[in-house]
């Protein structure tokens, strides 16, 4: 806690408040992270590689396998 201890006058005697230990936090664990995201196409899992992004890993399952989607949904509009 390094306020700036310039404004407060009555540092030395800290609240009850802030003596108390914080509770334990509820600390979840990777909930919010995606694993292993499903293909919409095949309905199957998408390996997600080390270091890759669940998006990355889609969108290279999509072009291993899913190709023509890929290309089709990439139209330059008719070049
Ligand atoms: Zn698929």
């Amino acid at each position: 806690m390094s306020h700036t201890a310039g404004s407060v006058g009555l540092a030395a005697t800290p609240g009850p408040w802030e003596v108390t230990e914080v509770p334990t936090k509820p600390v979840k664990k990777d909930a919010s992270k995606p694993k292993a995201p499903h293909c919409r196409r095949c309905d199957k899992r998408i390996y997600v590689p080390k270091g890759w992004s669940p998006g990355a890993a889609t969108r290279r399952h999509y072009w291993s396998k899913h190709r023509n989607v890929m290309l089709d949904s990439s139209g330059d509009g008719g070049r």
